[in-house]
């Protein structure tokens, strides 16, 4: 068939997917996997053995992964309406296809044989951990149910990935529909330049204003939004920009509220199914937390050890603002709170993150980074020069991944400014899993990076906030996992582990950016040079943990909605949903006139996806914990420690879903994680 989606080679002709081919592709793609399922669930049960099933099994969805990956890929990056029509006609036939494999009763009927096959019995190391995954996967998926239950199942699966897919379109959709149009530059008081200078173009693009009588247009994407929310002086525009960013998801025609009670009632129904009393703890099963109950026992312990310092932080932003305007002390306002909080930083420490940005010019970030991880890691990453590889937008990079032995490991583009076409937020994925093969060639692992950074303004390059580099370090590091993996099984590859695991690698990485010696390495000003300044890195240092119990808290009132909201669904689901997670998170947010909403008309973290990070968003905090901990060998031995980082690669990242992560764990530390490292980093021990 000519279809360029069923175009396996490495080199993907993205000018060539097309979306009037999606259709076809998906199609072929399907009926290949369920061919090769068919001859799995035909053979003669008495013969089945490892390799005939679970091993032919691992490799029939191969080209359906694949090709469903560019699609989904493209969505997120290139969305067209076209382009998402044919994905919405897909979707549901691909995740109905998927969640049919462990029902059919065939098919496990001859992986039970083969499990309990002679041969079986001496299958190990990765190969094990895939058989018994497998098995526990199958059962946790339904194998086990009624005909009846199973076909219940299928609808609840069909519908959750319908619903999820609506509430992340009503969330891109709503965040688009909105624009400020601001014509007055008074307005614009306090604004950075940058920030200005991207409305003004920002508008231009549109159409509204000239050269000789500028128009600044703000949007809800994050460069846009957050330095309004930082620094606008004036606190009006500031409350307009909050409150449309607050009602993303709760209003006609965007309007989440009804399909977070449908996919919660769903989720709910599934788990009881499949014989757990909730859906926290259908999920947390086969994750490090084992269930909801410890889960929330995890994000509990920590709320009560940050408690008092988040008190104190809130009780001393209302004293400055007091102090400040002579005004009495009171709640800010939602829309004043990271405003004055900038200014307490900015009074504490004489430092706001403005003043870094010079030393961040993206090009310099990624080389310093390329730099750090050839030490750390011993790997070359190479750019491709423009037009060498096809890619799906001209802003889009290429780079090659060699190790020291000039192994070429993987490849992966980057993507890292928002178009009004991708999604927001920033993101890892892969494309196609290499490593070893069965002919015992290695085969190279292609992944990708999307951001959505700080653009370049005029003649000047991307110059990034602190934070946005540390997400690039953050993505770098999940693709890291995807591109060193050695694992035989594909589907134990890379980031495919448990959810409380995949952010170890990516958070570790982190680190690096906060070290003098690793800033040194990337962070030079962009137009002399410069390293940056030794009182500013003290500054910067010294502000590291300004607020640390509230950003702390910030996460710990999502990770406590989210588990909350799967745990004990039935009065989520019986009265005001907004009033209950309230009411729950009041020891969690920040006090504020009048109270923020909670967001969970807007969490794509936990309703974008079927599954996402649904009673998972704990996972963030936990995997902190394992990554300060980890990083402690790091800082004790050498941050550059080549040794360190073979073992990091070699006893973690090498390895995927090929053991227990805490196997892992403590093969690479020596012991259980301990949450000590992350309190002390975070100031809060
Ligand atoms: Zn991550």
């Amino acid at each position: 068939m000519d279809n360029a989606f069923l175009d396996r080679s490495f080199h993907i002709r993205w000018s060539k997917l097309t979306a009037n081919q999606v259709v076809a592709a998906i199609e072929h793609a399907l009926a290949d996997a369920a061919r090769a399922i068919d001859r799995i669930a035909q053979q003669d049960a008495a013969a089945a053995d490892y390799r005939g099933t679970f091993l032919a099994l691992e490799e029939a969805t191969d080209l359906l992964n694949e090709t469903w990956a560019k699609v989904s890929h493209l969505v997120s990056v290139a969305d067209a309406p076209d382009l998402r029509e044919a994905h919405n006609a897909m979707i549901a036939r691909v995740s109905a296809f998927q969640a049919g494999i462990p029902l059919n009763e065939a098919l496990w009927l001859r992986l039970k044989a083969a499990a309990a096959h002679p041969s079986s019995m001496s299958v190990e190391g990765s190969h094990r951990r895939y058989l018994d995954e497998t098995m526990t996967d199958f059962r946790q998926h339904g194998a086990d149910l009624s005909p009846e239950k199973k076909r219940r199942l299928e609808t609840l699966q069909s519908e959750l990935a319908q619903l999820t897919q609506k509430y992340s379109e009503n969330v891109l959709d709503a965040t688009n529909a909105w624009e400020l149009l601001v014509d007055n530059a008074a307005d614009l008081r306090g604004l950075p330049s940058h920030a200005r200078e991207a409305a003004r173009r920002n508008a231009l693009k549109k159409g509204h204003g000239t050269d000789a009588a500028p128009v600044w247009r703000f949007t809800l994407q994050a460069p846009s939004q957050e330095p309004v929310m930082l620094y606008a002086e004036d606190a009006d525009f500031r409350r307009k920009v909050w409150q449309a960013a607050i009602a993303v998801g709760s209003h006609e025609p965007y309007d989440n509220r009804g399909l977070v009670k449908r996919i919660l009632a769903l989720r709910q129904e599934k788990a009881s199914l499949l014989g757990k009393e909730h859906f926290s703890d259908f999920v947390l099963e086969r994750r490090m937390a084992r269930n909801g109950r410890k889960a929330i026992d995890f994000v509990e312990d920590i709320h009560r050890r940050v408690k008092d310092a988040f008190v104190r932080e809130c009780a001393e932003l209302e004293q400055f603002k007091a102090q400040a305007t002579g005004d009495a002390a009171a709640p800010l306002a939602p829309w004043e709170v990271s405003f004055w909080a900038e200014k307490l930083r900015h009074a504490r420490y004489d430092f706001d993150e403005e003043q870094l940005r010079p030393y961040f010019p993206l090009a310099g970030v990624l080389s310093g980074m390329f730099e750090i991880t050839r030490r750390v890691f011993g790997i070359v990453v190479t750019e491709q020069p423009p037009g060498a590889v096809e890619v799906w937008d001209p802003e889009v990079k290429f780079y090659e991944v060699r190790d020291c032995t000039g192994c070429h490991i993987g490849s992966f583009y980057a993507d890292w400014h928002p178009r009004e076409s991708k999604r927001g937020g920033a993101w890892m994925n892969y494309l196609i899993t290499g490593g070893p093969q069965p002919d015992g060639r290695r085969a190279p692992h292609l992944g990708l990076v999307c951001g959505n950074l700080t653009p370049p303004a005029g003649d000047k390059p991307a110059l990034l906030t602190h934070r946005e580099v540390e997400t690039i370090f953050h993505e770098f590091g999940h693709l890291l996992h995807h591109l060193f993996g050695e694992v035989e099984i594909k589907s134990l590859n890379g980031v495919n582990v448990a959810w409380d695991f995949v952010e170890l690698p990516s958070q570790i990485m982190e680190n690096w950016c906060w070290e003098r010696e690793g800033l040194d390495l990337f962070a030079r000003h962009y137009v002399t040079g410069e390293r940056i300044p030794v009182e500013l890195f003290d500054r910067m240092t010294a502000a590291r943990n300004f607020r640390s119990a509230v950003a702390t808290m910030r996460q710990l009132s999502f990770a406590r909605m989210d588990l909350e909201l799967h745990t004990n669904p039935a009065p989520c689901l019986a009265g005001d949903l907004q009033a209950r997670l309230r009411e729950l998170l009041k020891d969690y947010q920040v006090p504020t006139e009048p109270p923020a909403p909670t967001a969970e008309n807007r969490f794509t973290h936990v309703f974008a996806d079927p599954g996402g990070y649904a009673a998972g968003y704990y996972s963030y905090k936990w995997a902190e914990v394992l990554d300060a901990d980890a990083f402690t060998r790091f800082k004790r031995e050498g941050i550059f420690n080549a040794t360190v980082g073979a073992e990091f690669v070699r006893k973690i990242l090498s390895r995927g879903n090929a053991a227990d992560p805490m196997e892992l764990f403590v093969d690479f530390m020596g012991r259980q994680p301990d949450l000590q490292a992350l309190l002390l980093r975070s100031d809060l021990a």
